[in-house]
């Protein structure tokens, strides 16, 4: 133990910290006298009767609670430099507009190896002297030998890099673990060097990609919203790459968001080439704890120079942020859909512009939000109508009738036809149907009856392979039944199709064909996907049949034929989002065919081939179906010409949720002509693994208002007494009614 000398201040230390509960403020904590806890600092603090991790997010000399109730941080940890001011502020706006707790999002926004009462083993890359460290130093027993020559190889400089501090010894190493634990240095953020890239042999880029790389690269310093809209296969994967490899040996750091990483390898093994080692740091819940938790440090030390990785990814503390990208910026999987409902997409842009950097939100088919953005000028548009291979064009779209055309076992026979051909030619055939499973229903043909599920308003799929039912939305597996559950008969029948019905199919109507089916089930492996993804390239598969999985940026140089399957089921959804998320869909998937060097050709079975959203792909017309659409919402009030948000509520019974949303509402705050706020109704899944879900919408034309709004509505609904067994929590711009 080091005693604490002379000069260190004895004073009750009061320590502001961020806690894991659903109480909206700051916990006061004593601070023990040979403790060091600046801003930004893990500690583990009791709260009632268990010990937890929480952030510090500032301190005092004094509190506001009384003596006897203000407890002691009982450990410091000082594996990691404090989380910096702009994490804290990233996490804090989260907090507001979100409407969580600031302890609840930076809890949410650390690993969860750093959330755990245990510190990381990490050799941190610097050093430095604390406060107390630089007092004590002046009188420590010249005995102490290795740590006084740590003391003053760091005394006099802001930091040391560890590779120069005197720790050759096991000996040394113990000193300076010692010093640490006794937070007289701590582990420092190393300002970064500028690193070298290692670019992989490039094609030459074309008029636009070089307009666009221009432009980026010209904002450099300032905070500037580009929408970087590229037709699929136009090479914006390039024009990221060249943005980061510029930022990176101009001494910034790059953070990019891609949906799903496992279902982009390209990009990942594009960045990889060019960031090599630890200057690249890839994040995703696939990563294992202690790896994830040692790339978000390597990170914050500036270690690492470009964050590849999901929404989680949004908050990682990078140095020098320098240029923020968002691949596939539409899709809706970067909003967290539970706990803290923020949308990673909306908090990239902030982190830009908290930065003062260029931030690029790169799509096929962007979110209507951010093309209203270009149009109004907010952002900056961007334009890629090109294939960036030369002579490569977009596949033309045949439209089939299917109200004219023969069927056979639910395709087309001009699809037939087409795979028919396009086998003979020794080319790939994608078939998509965004279902998986057999058939989405088992219904008895005599009475009406459908399987559904217990916990569920939903209906329970067919999955043959396993001759099981699933629950899509709770997991629920149950038996087929043998016979009606109503009347008791025997035919109870498959209804609709899914990825192994037309598996099935295909397999009987070209038996010589290899068939592949890719969707989250045939995926589900850890590194499946991959290698199924490397079969179609190197041509071990005739026929893949697949889900959205095969629709996202994929390169499958031999696919040349694309059929889209029972796609009208969007038309008719309720969401008034769904034309958005088809398209964006039918484009990204059609966008599969003829990326290489041979034509393609898309054909979607439809019975409605007049629908202008059939007829705006057919063109490959995305600017004027967004136009249209735009249309719509401005005329319906919807976004993104109103704010929105809900306040949901979840119970074992509905009426009891909608019972608090009631009283919610008696509560809400006084409101002017500018906040709409709706009557409670049933959520469109109304019962969700055993919890019915009911929800009010709030509607404002002005984000600040509702904001505003909702900052009060929260305050009281926090007051409001309720039934253990009912939860409620808002969820702002939401995605799902
Ligand atoms: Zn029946
Ligand atoms: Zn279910």
């Amino acid at each position: 133990m080091i005693e604490p000398s002379e000069g260190v201040t004895r004073e009750p230390r009061i320590v502001h910290v961020a806690l894991d509960v659903p109480i909206d403020r700051l916990f006061d904590y004593r601070l023990g006298a040979d403790m060091q806890a600046p801003a930004g600092t893990r500690v583990l603090v009791p709260f009632g009767a268990r010990e937890t991790v929480g952030v510090v997010f500032g301190s005092a000399t004094a509190s506001d609670t009384p003596p006897e109730r203000l407890r002691d941080v009982r450990r410091v940890f000082a594996d990691l430099p404090p989380l910096p001011e702009h994490w804290r502020a990233l996490v804090s706006f989260t907090a507001d507009y979100y409407q969580r707790g600031v302890g609840e999002v930076a809890h949410a926004a650390l690993p969860p190896r750093l959330r755990r009462a245990a510190p990381l083993a990490l050799e941190p890359d610097a050093y430095a002297l604390t406060e107390a460290g630089r007092a004590a130093a002046v009188s420590l027993p010249g005995r102490q030998k290795h740590r006084r020559a740590l003391l003053e190889a760091l005394a006099g400089q802001p930091w040391r890099a560890a590779a120069d501090l005197p720790l050759a010894t096991p000996a040394a190493r113990r000193a300076l673990h010692d010093l640490v634990a006794a937070g007289w240095i701590m582990p420092h953020a190393r300002e970064s060097a500028p690193c070298d890239a290692h670019p992989a042999p490039r094609h030459a880029l074309n008029a636009e990609q070089q307009a666009a790389l221009d432009a980026i690269t010209g904002a450099t310093g300032t905070f500037a919203p580009f929408l970087l809209h590229g037709i699929t296969g136009s090479g914006k994967t390039e024009v990221y790459l060249r943005a980061a490899e510029a930022t990176v040996r101009a001494g910034g750091s790059v953070l990019v968001l891609v949906p799903e990483i496992h279902l982009t390898p390209a990009l990942e093994s594009a960045f990889g080439a060019t960031f090599p080692g630890e200057t690249l740091a890839t994040l995703h819940s696939g990563v294992a704890e202690t790896e994830r938790a040692i790339r978000f440090a390597h990170a914050l030390t500036g270690r690492a120079r470009v964050v590849l990785g999901t929404r989680l990814a949004v908050f990682t503390p990078l140095a020098d942020l320098a240029l923020v990208i968002v691949d596939e910026e539409h899709d809706t999987s970067f909003k967290q859909s539970e706990g803290v409902r923020y949308s990673a997409r909306d908090l990239a842009v902030w982190r830009a512009r908290d930065a003062h950097c260029p931030v690029v939100l790169g799509s096929a088919t962007p979110s209507l939000e951010s093309w209203h953005n270009a149009q109004t000028g907010r952002y900056r548009l961007l334009s890629m109508p090109q294939r960036a291979r030369p002579g490569a064009k977009l596949p033309p779209v045949r439209l089939v009738d299917l109200r004219t055309e023969p069927m056979e076992d639910g395709l087309a026979v001009p699809l037939l036809q087409a795979i028919d051909a396009t086998l003979a030619r020794g080319e790939q055939a994608l078939v998509f149907i965004n279902r998986r499973g057999y058939a989405p229903v088992l219904a008895c043909g005599a009475c009406g009856w459908a399987a559904g599920c217990t916990r569920c308003a939903a209906h329970l799929v067919v999955h043959l392979p396993e001759r099981v039912l699933r629950c899509h939305h709770c997991g629920l597996v149950a038996p087929v039944p043998r016979a009606c559950a109503v009347c008791g008969n025997v035919d109870v029948v498959p209804f609709g199709r899914g990825t192994q019905r037309v598996e099935a199919a295909l397999a009987a109507r070209f038996p010589a064909a290899r068939l592949l089916r890719i969707d989250s089930d045939s995926t589900r492996a850890q590194g499946r996907f991959a290698e199924l993804a490397e079969d179609v390239r190197e041509g071990r598969a005739d026929i893949l049949v697949g889900t959205q999985i095969l629709a996202k940026g994929h390169d499958f140089p031999r696919v040349t034929l694309v059929g889209v399957l029972n796609a009208d089921a969007a038309l008719v959804a309720a969401d008034y989002r769904a034309p958005e998320r088809l398209f964006a869909q039918l484009e990204q998937v059609a966008g599969r065919a003829g990326r290489a060097d041979r034509p393609g050709e898309v054909l979607v079975q439809t019975r409605r081939p007049d629908h202008p959203l059939y007829l705006a792909l057919a063109r490959h017309d995305y600017t004027r179906f967004a136009a249209t659409l735009l249309d719509e919402r401005r005329s319906a009030g919807f976004p993104p010409f109103v704010h929105e948000a809900v306040l949901r509520a979840d119970a074992p019974e509905l009426t009891d949720a909608v019972e608090l949303l009631r009283e919610a509402l008696r509560a809400a705050p006084p409101r002017d002509a500018h906040v709409m706020v709706y009557e409670p109704v049933p959520m469109t899944l109304a019962r969700l693994a055993e919890r019915a879900r009911a929800h009010v919408l709030v509607q404002s034309r002005s984000r600040r208002t509702l904001q505003a709004f909702l900052t009060a509505w929260r305050e009281q609904v926090g007051h409001l007494r309720r039934r253990h067994d009912v939860r409620w929590h808002f969820d702002v711009d939401p995605l799902e009614f």
